[in-house]
């Protein structure tokens, strides 16, 4: 099996082939984890199961961060650096509605009161008057769980880049690199920004848009946020170094940013005003990534047709955003689906290309 793209979606597909007994896997990406290229790299790293008036999405974010606890607690060296999060990025009767709708699909969510936010984030200036506690959120240090879940899965990393996928009458038999032919029946892509390209050397027109995503760290500070808080615009988590990653609002655009590093530095001094913090928040260096977004904004995962809506054989697409939340399931279900032929219900309505609207997502 080749497997194209080294983040942590194609580190899933890695780890959960070789758990069902897939013992060559070959992974061929132009950049590595920790690589400044890859999504993965620059990532936020909040998992959580938010999807506003899209059910299917939501169910399938709340099933990832569910399995993330089993991953965790099967994979010795895999962890998250906090459990819980706050969010009170909407006005108050939006934000209890978005609560509302997130209980009834089962989701760990509440209203927290002004005093319990003073207790349970103590540093915290502004206290907003009410804010949702998503009780089971985890923040991921994406580039450590990629690279534990690719040691896990004992595949051949290899650095290069996929020239070209090449097929013979709808079947795969393998893939061009800078540097040579690999032959395989089997080829998952999970190469983020770089499938369409991809797809485009087999006549499959594939769209995806982005956005630029700004995050600044701190030098090492000591403990001032137990738990990732999400306001209007900004967003702060402390991780296990001590260093706080901090982004403005909350999936913004940086690309037209004149000077970024004027935006982090800007970041860095609003922080310090919400939080008491005597000593001084210094820049230690900020993260831009591109974010990989598929056009109706619901991850992308199965099987691919041709421009005269044939099957292709051999062929299989995972791309996403929030991949940090969905990489497990995305994996484990892909692998199923491309092992067995079966496709589980939770993967069901993201098919690659099928691209649904606004309106016709299940609104309950
Ligand atoms: C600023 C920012 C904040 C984010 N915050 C969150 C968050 O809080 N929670 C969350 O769940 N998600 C978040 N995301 C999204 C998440 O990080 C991505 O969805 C995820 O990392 C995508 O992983 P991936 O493996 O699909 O892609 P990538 O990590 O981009 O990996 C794709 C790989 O494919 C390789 N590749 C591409 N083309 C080729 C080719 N032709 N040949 C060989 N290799 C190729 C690339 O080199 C790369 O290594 C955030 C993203 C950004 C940018």
């Amino acid at each position: 099996m080749i497997i194209v793209g080294a983040g942590i979606v194609g580190a899933s597909f890695a780890y959960h082939a070789y758990q069902n007994g897939v013992d060559k896997i070959t992974v061929l990406s132009s950049h590595l984890p920790g690589d400044r290229n890859q999504a993965t790299s620059n990532t936020w790293g909040w998992v959580n199961g938010y999807a506003s008036n899209d059910k299917s999405y939501a169910i399938f974010r709340l099933a990832n961060l569910n399995y993330w606890q089993k991953l965790i607690n099967y994979i010795p060296n895999l962890n998250y650096t906090s459990k819980g999060a706050f969010i009170w990025d909407q006005e108050e009767k939006e934000l209890q509605q978005t609560i509302r709708q997130h209980q009834s699909w089962r989701q760990s969510v509440k209203i927290s009161t002004k005093s319990e936010l003073k207790k349970h984030l103590p540093y915290l200036i502004n206290i907003p008057p009410i804010a949702c506690f998503g009780a089971d959120d985890l923040a991921i240090d994406g580039v450590k769980a990629t690279r534990e879940l690719f040691k896990t899965s004992g595949s051949k990393i290899i650095e290069t880049n996929v020239k070209e996928i090449v097929c013979e009458n709808n079947n795969v038999i393998g893939v061009k690199t800078d540097d040579e032919i690999i032959n395989d029946d089997e080829v998952i892509i999970t190469a983020g920004l770089g499938a369409p390209k991809l797809l485009s050397t087999i006549n499959i027109p594939y769209e995806m848009n982005s956005s630029l995503g700004l995050l600044v760290y701190t030098k090492p500070l000591p403990p001032l946020l137990k738990y990732p808080i999400t306001g209007f615009d900004f967003h702060a988590r402390q991780d296990d170094k001590g260093r706080l990653i901090i982004g403005g609002k909350f999936d913004d655009d940086s690309s037209k940013e004149e000077n970024i590093y004027d935006t982090a530095e800007k970041l860095i001094q609003d922080m310090s005003t919400r939080l008491n913090y005597n000593g001084d928040m210094i820049l230690d260096h900020f993260t831009l990534g591109k974010r990989p977004l598929p056009v109706d904004g619901r991850p992308k995962i199965g099987r691919l047709v041709n421009q005269k809506g044939e099957k292709l054989n051999g062929i299989y697409l995972a791309v996403m955003h929030s991949g940090i939340t969905n990489a497990p399931l995305a994996g484990k279900l892909g692998i199923d689906e491309v092992l067995t032929g079966k496709r589980n219900n939770l993967i069901r309505d993201f098919s690659p290309q099928k691209i649904v609207t606004q309106e016709e997502f299940q609104n309950v």
